[in-house]
């Protein structure tokens, strides 16, 4: 049996790759396509609501990878009379400051390939399934790209 599930996902993102256009700060609208195949199969693989729940853990964020982080410690930006906790963040000689609450921190940079292995191995885990019986499809119908696994 197999399902297939496609979640759209709006996010930003800074490369640090070499000199590529994807270094400056930039969004993206994309879907993932969650292709699971299994030969045995149980009532709970099939919870569209993990794979739903895993992948917009990604939308509508800004995704970072944690080696650019500068400052470990919180840094609270004064704006009027309010404190905003941001992470200081540099790419190649640029400094930004993001809203703690909208980030997502990655252990690698948020490349299509790299989302591609990270939601295969978090889902992997949530669903309690190998990780070779998901695959997973980017759909980047703005720029007609398709990334899979
Ligand atoms: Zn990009």
């Amino acid at each position: 049996m197999k399902i297939q599930k496609e979640i759209p996902i709006s996010c930003v993102r800074v490369l640090d790759l070499g000199n590529f256009i994807c270094n400056k700060i930039h969004g993206h609208n994309f879907k993932v396509q969650v292709n699971i195949a299994l030969d045995e199969w149980t009532d709970t693989v099939a919870d569209f609501n993990v794979i739903k729940e895993v992948v917009n853990e990604l939308n509508h964020k800004i995704l970072l990878n944690k080696q650019n982080q500068v400052v470990k410690d919180d840094v609270f930006l004064l704006a009027g009379d309010k404190s905003i906790d941001v992470l200081i963040y540099k790419v190649q000689e640029k400094y930004y400051a993001f809203p703690r609450e909208d980030i997502v921190l990655l252990p690698f940079e948020p490349t299509y390939e790299n989302l591609i292995v990270y939601l295969q191995q978090k889902l992997s885990e949530k669903l309690s399934i190998c990780r070779q019986d998901i695959n997973i499809k980017i759909i980047n119908e703005q720029e007609s790209i398709q990334i899979y696994s």
